[in-house]
């Protein structure tokens, strides 16, 4: 298995080797690093390139030699510095839309990574401006895979912020540590410096995703809570002929034709090809769906568990779905009366639940969020 080191970074390139010191020297039994990538900001990348993979003195070669690591044994160069923000190259990370682009990046790159089951990815929080090192471990609470690891590595205070301190090299260093008037403050001997990493244990939530889909943070975040939501108890049941919705433990009486509408979304969810629906838009219906022969069959079979064939308003039914007399606003209409049923009964997260939502930009379509295991009856 390969494993990739992913640090986030920002003025501080230290923060790089040392990590690398870590899995490799200091670890016991050593986790061994193929490849370094690092997400930065543009101004983050000029200084990682500079100090680290200069050619000249970069200190990553210089940790390579000291430690005796052939220089190709790790894949780490200036196209594994990512420079986060595309191409509008966010210099720092100042406003909110340069957080939602910058941690939705983040979450994508973790994503990308984690397809492939022969890597492992070490996600080290310890550098970089505090929102990229959130969005990394949430990227990879999201995505993350039992062989992933995130890591915060500590330095002992001394040495933590020092310019001039990297990594604990094998033959002990006397750093000076000056002033801004480059007055010698005081002076480090790099024996005494300590560098550990704890890892942090996470959720791992890529079961509840389709990593196959292209989405945004805010989404994920949104699909992953309904579904860890319903691990609750969002049961639902129908009792057409006393019109009744159990709704968990609340109950609801609708309409005749409401309640006929509602189980027709039901049923359609029960049908659904899906195993899991999530995001799934199969069990929606668009209004002009809802007004095919089939809806209508549908409708009539369940008015008749309510009123039976032949009477006054089974007929009366009938008959305006025949002529299609039901236009677009009998069913927006009713809808909108079943949902502020719905809502008089239920509170707003039973709420988010129960109603028939209404899906899609453009081509609106209709149907309830609940999921067919939910649906009793
Ligand atoms: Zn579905």
């Amino acid at each position: 298995m390969k494993t990739i080191l992913v640090c986030v970074a920002g003025l501080t390139p230290q923060i790089i080797t040392e990590t690398l010191y870590y899995y490799l020297i200091e670890k016991k039994p050593p986790i061994w690093i193929d490849e370094i990538n690092v997400l930065t900001t543009s101004e983050g990348k000029d200084i990682i390139v500079n100090s680290l993979l200069n050619k000249k003195d970069g200190v990553f070669y210089k940790f390579l030699s000291d430690y005796n690591i052939g220089f190709n044994k790790i894949k780490f160069d200036e196209n594994s510095v990512i420079q986060l923000g595309g191409d509008s190259c966010v210099k720092d990370i100042a406003t909110d839309m340069d957080s939602a682009i910058i941690g939705n990046e983040i979450v994508n790159y973790v994503k990308n990574l984690a397809i492939d089951n022969n890597v492992r990815i070490i996600c080290s929080i310890a550098g970089g401006r505090k929102t990229m090192s959130v969005y990394l471990s949430l990227g990879l609470q999201l995505y993350g895979r039992e062989q992933d690891i995130l890591s915060h590595t500590l330095v002992s205070p001394d040495f933590e912020s020092i310019k001039d301190f990297f990594y604990i090299p094998p033959e002990e260093k006397i750093i000076t540590v000056k002033d801004k008037n480059g007055l010698i403050i005081k002076t480090l001997n790099t024996k005494n410096a300590k560098i550990v990493s704890s890892e942090i244990i996470f959720v791992r939530l890529r079961n509840f995703l389709n990593v196959k889909d292209e989405l945004f943070y805010d989404d994920l975040v949104g699909i992953v809570q309904k579904k860890v939501d319903y691990c609750g108890t969002k049961l639902i049941s129908i009792d057409l002929k006393n019109r009744a919705l159990l709704l968990g433990n609340k109950k609801v009486i609708l309409k005749p034709i409401e309640i006929c509408i509602y189980n027709l979304f039901l049923s359609l969810k029960k049908k659904c090809i899906q195993e899991f629906c999530g995001n799934c838009m199969d069990c929606y219906m668009s209004l002009n769906e809802m007004r095919s022969q089939e809806a209508y069959k549908s409708l009539l079979e369940f008015y008749n568990i309510i009123y039976s064939e032949n009477s006054g308003q089974y007929d009366r039914l009938q008959e305006s779905f025949k002529n299609d007399g039901k236009g677009e606003d009998f069913f927006s209409q009713n809808i909108s009366k079943i949902n502020k049923t719905l809502k008089q009964h239920l509170n707003p997260f039973e709420f988010a639940f129960y109603k028939i939502s209404k899906v899609g930009k453009y081509n609106k379509r209709y149907g309830i969020y609940v999921d067919k295991k939910n649906i009793l009856s």
